[in-house]
Parts: C-alpha cells; sequence; structure tokens
C-alpha cells in the first residue's frame, strides 16, 4: 500500500488509478488540526460513467467465477486487509478523527465482513416449488449486477465493506462513492481488494462531493443502490431511484432511546449510555442519544453519567485519546449550535458545552438534564457528543417518549427484570434493540431502521436481499 501524506490520490477505476476528467482535485484535511492531509481527484458525472462501464464490463467475469471461487476471493480479501490493517487503522483515525482503538475496531469489522459472507458465497440457494404433477419450479437467486454505494463519514472503511462484501459474493460489480471529508481509506481498500485478486473493474471508487453521489444515484446503467447518510440525501437518492426504477436500501439517522428503568444497575446503565453517546464523537446513527430515566434514579444516574462525561480525555485520535475531534469543520459548526439551541430551549447543561480552545475540532462530552421530548435537541439528530436526559415517572410513558420521533433505528433498555425489559425492548419501535448494553449488535446480526430511519436491512443473512433477486423457473414435463 502507497504512504498515506502529502500524497495525490487518484480515482480507482478498473483496477487502475485515475485522474479525474478535469484533473481537479479536493483536499482532506486532519481534523484534529485542521491541516491538509492529502488532496483526492473530484470525480464529475462523466467518471462516474467510466466506473460504472468498467463495473459493467467485469460482469461477465465477476460472474463465471464459481461460488466457491467467489467465496475464496473473498477470504483473501480479509486476509489483505488484516495483513494492512495497522496501517489502514493510521489512515481511517487520521482522516477520520477517531482514536485509534476504535478505527482499528473498525478494521476488524471490515475484515469480518469480508470473512463472514466469504462463508456464504456457496450457500446461496434457491428453493424448488410442489406444483403438483407434469411441472418442476425452481427459484434461484441473481445478483441484480452493478452495485452503486454511497457511504458517509462516520465509519468511511466499515461501512465500504459492510456493503461492498455481501454485494460481491452474490455476483455484483461495486461503484463505491466515499464521503469528501473521509476518501482515503475506499481508495486504499480498493487497491488491497486488487492485490487479493478481485478482478479488474469489479471494484470502482470514484472520490468526490455531491455531483459523483448524484450521478451514480441517477444512473440508468446502476442496478441498485446502497445508501448511508443522512435523511434528505436519503430522499434525494431515492427521489433519482425512482426514475430508473432502481432497488434502494437506505440506512439514515437516529435519535435513539436509551430507557432507564428504576431497577436497573445504574453503573452499568451510565457507563453504556456513555459509551453509547461519546464514542466516535457521537457521530454513530446508532448512539445513545436521549436517555428516558425514571425519576426515583434520575439524580443518581445523572451524578454517574456527568463523571463519566468528564472523565474523557480529548486528542488527536492518532495519539489515542478517549475521544477525537469531529470529523470536519461545518459539522464542528453544527454541533455547537445544537449546544447553543438546547440551553435557549431552557435545558440544564450539566457539563461539556464549550470548544475546547486549541485548533481542530473538538467539542467535549456534554450533558443537558432537565430536557423535555419536545425540545428540539431532543428530536433532532445532533450527531454529536451531545446527551440528553429526559425523566418520566411511569413505564408506559417512557415507552411513549422514546416512540415520540420521527426516526426508528436503534434503542435499549435498562432493568434487572427480565420480563419488564423485553416487553419494553418489544415495544421500542426501532431496528435494534439492546438490553442491559449498547451497540450490541454486530457483524452478523441485520441492522437498519423503522420509520424515517431508512428501508431494508445491512449485515447478517438479511443484507443479501438487497444484494439479490428471485427468479423463478416453470418447467413443463408433460
Ligand atoms: P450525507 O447524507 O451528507 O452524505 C452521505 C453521502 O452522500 C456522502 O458520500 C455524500 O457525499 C453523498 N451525497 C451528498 N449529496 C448527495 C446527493 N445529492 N446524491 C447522492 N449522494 C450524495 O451524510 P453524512 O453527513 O455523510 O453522514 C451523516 C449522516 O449519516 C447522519 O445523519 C447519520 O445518522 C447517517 N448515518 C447512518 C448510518 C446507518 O447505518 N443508519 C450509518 C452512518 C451514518
Amino acid at each position: 500500500m502507497a504512504s498515506v501524506t502529502n500524497e495525490r490520490y487518484q480515482l480507482r477505476i478498473d483496477g487502475t488509478s485515475t485522474p479525474a476528467s478535469t484533473d481537479e482535485y479536493l483536499t482532506t484535511v486532519d481534523p484534529a488540526t485542521g491541516d491538509p492531509i492529502a488532496e483526492f481527484a473530484a470525480a464529475t458525472a462523466s467518471d462516474v460513467d467510466r466506473a460504472v462501464e468498467a463495473a459493467r464490463a467485469a460482469l461477465p467475469t465477476w460472474q463465471a467465477k464459481s461460488p466457491i471461487e467467489r467465496g475464496r476471493i473473498a477470504h483473501r480479501v480479509a486476509d489483505v486487509i488484516r495483513e494492512n490493517a495497522e496501517k489502514l487503522a493510521r489512515i481511517e483515525s487520521l482522516d477520520q478523527g477517531k482514536p485509534l482503538e476504535q478505527a482499528e475496531s473498525d478494521v476488524e469489522d471490515a475484515i469480518r465482513y469480508f470473512e463472514y459472507y466469504a462463508g456464504v458465497a456457496d450457500k446461496l440457494e434457491g428453493k424448488s416449488v410442489p406444483r403438483g404433477e407434469g411441472t418442476l419450479d425452481m427459484t434461484s437467486r441473481e445478483p441484480y449486477g452493478v452495485s452503486g454505494q454511497i457511504i458517509p463519514w462516520n465509519f468511511p472503511l466499515s461501512i465500504t465493506a459492510r456493503g461492498v462484501a455481501p454485494a460481491l459474493v452474490a455476483g455484483n460489480t461495486a461503484v463505491v462513492k466515499p464521503a469528501p471529508t473521509t476518501p482515503l481509506s475506499a481508495l486504499h481498500f480498493a487497491e488491497l481488494c486488487r492485490e487479493a485478486g478481485v478482478p479488474d473493474g469489479v471494484v470502482n471508487v470514484v472520490t468526490g462531493g455531491t455531483e459523483p453521489g448524484a450521478a451514480l444515484s441517477a444512473h440508468d446503467s446502476v442496478d441498485q443502490l446502497t445508501f448511508t447518510g443522512s435523511v434528505p440525501t436519503g430522499e434525494a437518492v431515492m427521489k433519482s431511484a425512482a426514475e430508473t426504477i432502481t432497488p434502494v436500501t437506505l440506512e439514515l439517522g437516529g435519535k435513539n432511546p436509551a430507557i432507564v428503568l428504576p431497577d436497573a444497575d445504574l453503573e452499568e446503565a451510565a457507563f453504556w449510555v456513555a459509551t453509547g453517546i461519546f464514542t466516535n464523537a457521537g457521530q454513530v446513527c446508532s448512539a445513545a442519544d436521549r436517555a428516558i430515566v425514571h425519576e426515583s434514579v434520575y439524580d443518581e444516574f445523572v451524578d454517574l453519567l456527568v463523571d463519566r462525561a468528564e472523565s474523557y480525555e480529548l486528542g488527536p485520535g492518532v495519539e489515542d485519546a478517549d475521544m477525537g475531534p469531529l470529523n470536519h469543520a461545518d459539522h464542528y459548526e453544527t454541533v455547537l449550535e445544537y449546544i447553543d439551541t438546547g440551553v435557549t430551549e431552557g435545558a440544564t447543561l450539566e457539563t461539556g458545552g464549550d470548544p475546547l480552545d486549541r485548533d481542530g475540532y473538538f467539542v467535549p462530552p456534554t450533558i443537558f438534564t432537565d430536557v423535555d421530548n419536545g425540545m428540539q435537541i431532543a428530536q433532532e439528530e445532533i450527531f454529536g457528543p451531545v446527551s440528553t436526559v429526559i425523566p418520566f415517572s411511569d413505564r408506559e410513558e417512557a415507552i411513549k417518549i422514546a416512540n415520540d420521533v420521527e426516526f426508528g433505528l436503534s434503542g435499549g433498555v435498562f432493568s434487572q427484570d427480565v420480563k419488564r425489559a423485553l416487553d419494553t425492548a418489544r415495544r421500542i419501535d426501532a431496528g435494534s434493540v439492546y438490553v442491559n448494553e449498547w451497540f450490541g449488535g454486530s457483524v452478523e446480526t441485520p441492522f437498519g431502521g423503522t420509520k424515517q430511519s431508512g428501508i431494508g436491512r445491512e449485515k447478517g443473512l438479511e443484507a443479501l436481499d438487497s444484494y439479490l433477486q428471485t427468479k423463478n423457473i416453470a418447467i413443463n414435463l408433460d
């Protein structure tokens, strides 16, 4: 793999590094300092055409490989990522801002996606359908063709692997569009895929801003789209996809509730809620945004949460601080505006709030109490290290507050009573619910949202449904 800094990165199309058609470049910066790290090619719509053409041209070669062979290649991708894990984690940490240990965990997830789906490549079976004598009826699971994948900046490498691994083993080829503030790991990933024996054109990466994303989602030669990002962009992607009747999987935001019942182990609950909202500086779609806490344990829980928040040491991700900076300047401003809004709305700022007096985009762990669920800070996704703590007096009220948002991505419940915990978990309207933990899912478990949090499921075996379509063949035996 090439080195990371002071480099000019090109697009990866058809197995080679190639400049954008306009030969223009954007800059990605280190969010811990605001200093440039590297330049990368700014793809245009015509570059997206080239990438999609390469992905289409590669389909016959890729689909001619047996499922066993595709599985073996996916295993080799996992191995090659593992061999380069240290360097990839450093690149991700530098470009995204996250602590090195969290970047290492993301690289491990990327490896696991390839290992997990590699094992499935030769098990994508169809069915036979009993229709009586004289006919044989069977189904097969067919790849869509070219998969367009649009990636956000919070987990650049692991979300790329999360979509590309199932797409490839199912027999699709891919064009990946990373976010403009975190393009580096996907470019290295494409290079590593080639090293692992993925044929040219099967994995292409077009970096840039809105133009390549919009071009990919409107492209009439893209057969399937996977988008992870914000609700407004997800809507735009879905509208463009409607023009060409292209299926979409959308993983959008969340405003996730963590219900703390009066019988919860409060130390444990405070640990998981802090982990859930301060990991990756809160830039996690499944963050524990709203702690909904019973009034009888509210003050004690807040004290424990504040202690945890104040114990975080902030610093550059590459120095493996407890928390890194926010990813980019605009987002930093947005999070600070939300903190001002919380104060104006009358919530109590218990800790944090003021940005660090240093270069880079550092916002400390911030906790608002006395939050009403109708406040903007309780309804809108802040996507930063800002916890909102909402009191409740009975469990019905807690469930009502939990579900009273436009999102439904994840949720959690803390209780030592298994019946109460399970009943509450079942009634939280979300794609994933964690009991007495947070971020409880893994590569093997389905992940996605209800309501405005999205359409479809990523991860686990269910993700394959986004990359395969069923074909029925009816044979007349008379
Ligand atoms: P975003 O919507 O701004 O951007 C996502 C991607 O879309 C980027 O690559 C961007 O360049 C591209 N894009 C921008 N305009 C486009 C257009 N018109 N057409 C097509 N593509 C376009 O989101 P973001 O700010 O990068 O990510 C943060 C958001 O993503 C948060 O809301 C977060 O909750 C959500 N998210 C969700 C999940 C999930 O799995 N549910 C995971 C990570 C992030």
